[in-house]
């Protein structure tokens, strides 16, 4: 095997790290913004030379033995254990978030990577009664094939790796595109998959932008589409298929709060600055916007103004401990300078934060922001701002907060505060999401499906339930006169 990442980040196809002459992406620090590496801007042919070995490694991939396929995961995430600061270090250069929160993604990708490990082994059909005496229906599930796998840089590790899991515990082949923000942790993962036994060619790696993907994404050998970005490309992937595909959306939210009369205020409050906040609200669950009732509006809003004002943003390497980073590109900066602009200008109060940092420009760098006061018809309040930035809004009535909690095309994830059974039920009953958070904000874990509805798309990551995207089902009927 030749020697990868020497400075620039290669593709890895067929088990090979291959030299590029073509084209390249740059990857900036958004801390600082300079340039870090750069990658191949692949092309289509490229792409398929990695779709024909990922097709080829299938035809005994699919073959091997469960227990097999769970020791290369179990070896794969072994490989990601030894790892952990190198991987946690790209992550924080490239795409901002801070060394020690970088530091548990990694090891949340090796507890995921062994979870799958144990999952490959239970995997299971069932025999079906048949109305007919002397015959058995078997059914069984195979994996589906050869899985584009196309992720996102807000948690570039993760987002490949519980694909990854899922999809070789399953028997699947893999060409895997990482974001062109994150594509150094993206091919240091491959490092570690090219450090085991696993065949050549059940995974590959290769980096591009949008064309890239849509290069994979409409390639006529590919078997299932395993998402995850904006609803904007899960969009356009869905229209742009080559032939009938397998596909899984995870797609973007705008999740809302609701922090009711009953609520324990302390915990309210600490866990809305953890999921607005965290990785610089760029999190598919992070909380987008509040509905407080109005008995508790003015308690819980002091104490999370205060909060905010005092969470600690800084260049993440230079502080491994900084609760807030800068956000990963230009883009995201103007989005939420927007929607706070957009907010006060139809009358939305700052409590905390508002705007950019200067003194640490040109690094991209915002103050984690309080919008009080807000209302329905605000960008903040019904579009994905995914920035450091909240709006809330006072309520009276329940079913009135849980109506404007349902009314935007949202469905990933929804977050209830209240100490009342009924309120709890009520809350988990009528919320119109995937996942449902009620006294935490940690709605997804590794054991329990993970998924969106509505805008926020199809298909779930995480839990046993993520390798049935990976399987299709056999029915066999066979007369055998017992
Ligand atoms: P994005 O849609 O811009 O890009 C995601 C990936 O798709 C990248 O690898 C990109 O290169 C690729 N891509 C772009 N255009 C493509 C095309 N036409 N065909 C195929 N691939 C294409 O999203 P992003 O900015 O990287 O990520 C942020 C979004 O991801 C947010 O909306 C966020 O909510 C969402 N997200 C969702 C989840 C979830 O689990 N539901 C998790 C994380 C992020």
């Amino acid at each position: 095997m030749n020697k990868p990442n020497n400075g620039t980040v290669r593709n890895w196809i067929n088990g090979v790290w291959t030299d590029h002459a073509g084209p390249t992406i740059d990857v900036i620090n958004p801390a600082t913004g300079q340039v870090v590496t750069s990658q191949p801007d692949s092309s289509a042919e490229q792409v398929d030379s990695a779709v024909s070995a990922a097709r080829s490694a299938f035809s005994s991939w699919r073959t091997v033995n469960p227990s097999v396929r769970a020791q290369h995961l179990h070896a794969i995430a072994d490989q990601v254990a030894l790892r952990i600061d190198e991987l946690a270090t790209a992550v924080t250069i490239e795409m901002g978030k801070p060394l020690d929160e970088a530091r548990g993604e990694a090891r949340k990708l090796v507890a995921a990577l062994h979870f799958y490990a144990e999952e490959a082994t239970r995997l299971r059909g069932s025999i079906v009664p048949n109305a007919d005496d002397g015959f058995s229906s078997l059914v069984e599930y195979e994996p589906i094939g050869v899985v584009a796998a196309i992720a996102p840089w807000n948690y570039p590790l993760e987002l490949i790796g519980w694909k990854l899991g899922a999809g070789l515990a399953a028997g699947c082949t893999m060409v895997i595109k990482p974001s062109e923000y994150s594509p150094g942790s993206g091919l240091l993962l491959a490092e570690c998959v090219a450090a085991t036994e696993l065949p050549a060619g059940v995974v590959n790696m290769i980096t591009g932008a949008g064309q890239t993907g849509q290069a994979l994404t409409q390639h006529g050998d590919i078997d299932k589409i395993a998402f995850t970005g904006s609803g904007a490309t899960g969009a356009a992937i869905a229209r742009g298929v080559a032939k009938a595909t397998s596909l899984s959306m995870e797609l973007g939210g705008s999740c809302p709060l609701i922090v009711t009369e009953t609520a324990d205020l302390t915990e309210a409050v600490r866990g809305t600055l953890r999921r607005a906040f965290r990785n610089a609200g760029q999190i598919c669950i992070s909380i987008n916007r509040g509905y407080v009732h109005t008995d508790v509006y003015d308690d819980y809003l002091a104490a999370l103004a205060e909060g905010a004002t005092r969470l600690v943003v800084a260049d993440g390497l230079q502080t491994p401990n900084a609760d807030v980073g800068p956000v990963v590109n230009q883009e995201i900066f103007d989005r939420t300078t927007a929607h706070i602009a957009d907010a006060v200008q139809r009358g939305a109060r700052v409590i905390a934060g508002g705007g950019p940092i200067s003194d640490l420009a040109p690094g991209l760098f915002l103050q984690p922001t309080v919008l009080a006061d807000t209302d329905q018809d605000m960008l903040i309040m019904h579009e994905e701002t995914f920035g450091p930035v909240i709006g809330i809004a006072r309520y009276t009535d329940l079913d009135e907060a849980i109506s404007q909690a349902n009314s935007t095309s949202a469905g990933l994830a929804a977050y209830g505060f209240c100490r009342d059974l009924g309120q709890t039920f009520t809350l988990s009953k009528q919320l119109d999401f995937g996942n449902v958070a009620i006294n935490n904000v940690d709605a997804g874990i590794i054991n329990a499906p993970y998924g969106g509805r509505k805008g926020s798309g199809f298909g779930v990551e995480h839990g046993r339930e993520a390798i049935d995207g990976y399987l299709h089902v056999k029915h066999t009927r066979i007369r055998h006169g017992a």
